[in-house]
């Protein structure tokens, strides 16, 4: 029978590649974790018009790339991004009526129908944070702060904070005027979502990827003229707390992010490692989202990290997370009288937290032994009679072949800690 393939734009994390995704997700957590924000579990799919109205009808998420699936009578969609479905939880939650700002996180899969490409797939992984609560500049500093300092913690390099200010309803709706002026004479080359984007939502244009409207774009007017008192002094206090952070950026006009509903600040940090998909984090301000889902109006704003893509970035630039799990002791015994004592010898170590195997295939000796190698057993013990009968055996150490006697009974564990961090001591 033919083997069935996964979905293109899927991937499969075999046991030897999810170390580094435990440990990036650790780290993720760990440092959210110093900066307050506490983990939000949210489903995976929710009701379709969460995202229309939570993400925005005219973006190229809704528009192109949703996953609607249907059960029997009702339809759901699987969610393409993290935040209108942690803004859903927060509200049904009563959330806001706790201590503001609400800083929750998130590590999530996200679904889209995308061309799949390298740091482009239909599933993909994303760290996100969301902060509500907060209409200040320090906010959204804090936010970025977060983004940054996992950025280099994890050591990615030649990364590159872009920030800009899309303005609030109040200034873009004279920047809106002065778009549909700029693009009308070109309407007719448009593409054809643009076209309908021209009427409804015209800074979406700026956001779309195909290369004759980014051209037609290319001199259009720029938002930060438009910027009213409020939305430019948010802008410059946003700088200045940059600046006190150290945080280096540059203000970039072209950024009007993917999602509506985003006011005020919006980022991305770009690395030049990996191509065409170097944004490797996206966030903003929506202070108009919490209303826009039936909630109070509440300032917000939040990031979205692909995590594909800095695992890309990372790779491509040799950083190394974490090492691949190994078992620490593997016992080889010899005969069914041994592998009695094998048997429960190695579940005593895995009760204290010591991983270890024994022979579950029937091997030889010597296949045991290339198994314990291929597996990268740190120390095996070989199981015979005589060994059975002193009730001792050698521990042997598989890298540097030190042998050393240990007692076949409860007292092993505790005599395998002290050498384990002999071991460990010796090496450092
Ligand atoms: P892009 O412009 O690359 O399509 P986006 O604006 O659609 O990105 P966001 O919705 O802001 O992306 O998502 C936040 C982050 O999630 C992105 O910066 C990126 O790292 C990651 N991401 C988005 N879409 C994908 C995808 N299809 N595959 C892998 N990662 C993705
Ligand atoms: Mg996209």
């Amino acid at each position: 029978m033919a083997l069935l393939k996964r979905p293109n734009g899927t991937e499969d994390i075999l046991p030897g590649a999810s170390s580094d995704w435990q440990t990036l997700e650790k780290f993720l957590r760990d440092t959210a974790d110093t900066f307050g924000f506490s983990e939000i579990r949210v489903p995976t799919f929710e009701q379709t018009e969460l995202f229309s109205r939570g993400v925005g009808e005219t973006t190229d998420v809704v528009q192109k790339e949703m996953y609607t699936v249907s059960a029997r009578e009702s339809t759901f969609t699987l969610r393409p991004e993290g935040t209108a479905g942690t803004i859903r939880a927060i509200l049904q939650n009563g959330l806001l009526n706790e201590a503001l700002p609400q800083r929750v996180y998130y590590i999530l899969s996200c679904f889209r129908h995308e061309r799949p490409q390298a740091g482009r797939l239909r599933e993909f992984h994303q760290f996100g944070v969301e902060m509500a609560g907060s209409a200040s500049p320090a906010a959204d500093a804090e936010v970025i702060s977060l983004a940054k300092q996992i950025l280099d913690q994890v050591g990615v390099e030649n990364i590159e904070l872009h920030i800009n200010s899309i303005g609030c309803p109040v200034c873009r709706k004279k920047y809106h005027e002065a778009l549909k002026a700029y693009f009308a004479p070109h309407r007719e080359e448009l593409c054809e979502t643009c076209q309908e984007r021209l009427e409804k939502n015209p800074m979406r244009l700026l956001d779309c990827k195909s290369p004759i409207c980014k051209e037609i774009g290319k001199d259009a007017p720029e938002i930060l003229d438009y910027l009213c008192e409020d939305c430019s002094t948010h802008f410059a206090q946003l700088k200045k707390n940059l600046d006190l952070l150290d945080i280096s950026y540059s203000v970039d006009p072209r950024i009007v992010r993917g999602l509506d509903y985003y006011t005020k600040t919006v980022f991305e940090f770009v690395t030049t490692s990996i191509g065409a998909q170097g944004t490797v984090c996206g966030g903003g301000r929506y202070d108009g989202l919490i209303e826009q889902l039936g909630g109070p109006s509440t300032p917000a704003l939040g990031f979205g990290m692909g995590l594909e893509r800095l695992l890309l970035v990372l790779r491509n630039q040799g950083v190394t997370l974490g090492e691949p799990k190994r078992v620490d002791v593997y016992f080889a015994p010899m005969g069914d009288a041994a592998a009695d004592k094998a048997l429960q010898l190695t579940a005593m170590l895995r009760r204290e937290g010591i991983s270890a195997q024994t022979d579950v295939m029937g091997r030889s000796l010597r296949a045991q032994m290339k198994y314990a190698d291929k597996i990268g057993a740190r120390f095996t013990v070989v199981i015979g009679d005589n060994e059975l009968a002193e009730n001792q055996a050698k521990l042997k150490n598989m890298q540097s072949g030190e042998q050393i006697s240990v007692p076949l009974d409860a007292a092993f564990a505790e005599r395998f800690s002290d050498i384990e961090i002999a071991d460990r001591l010796a090496k450092e």
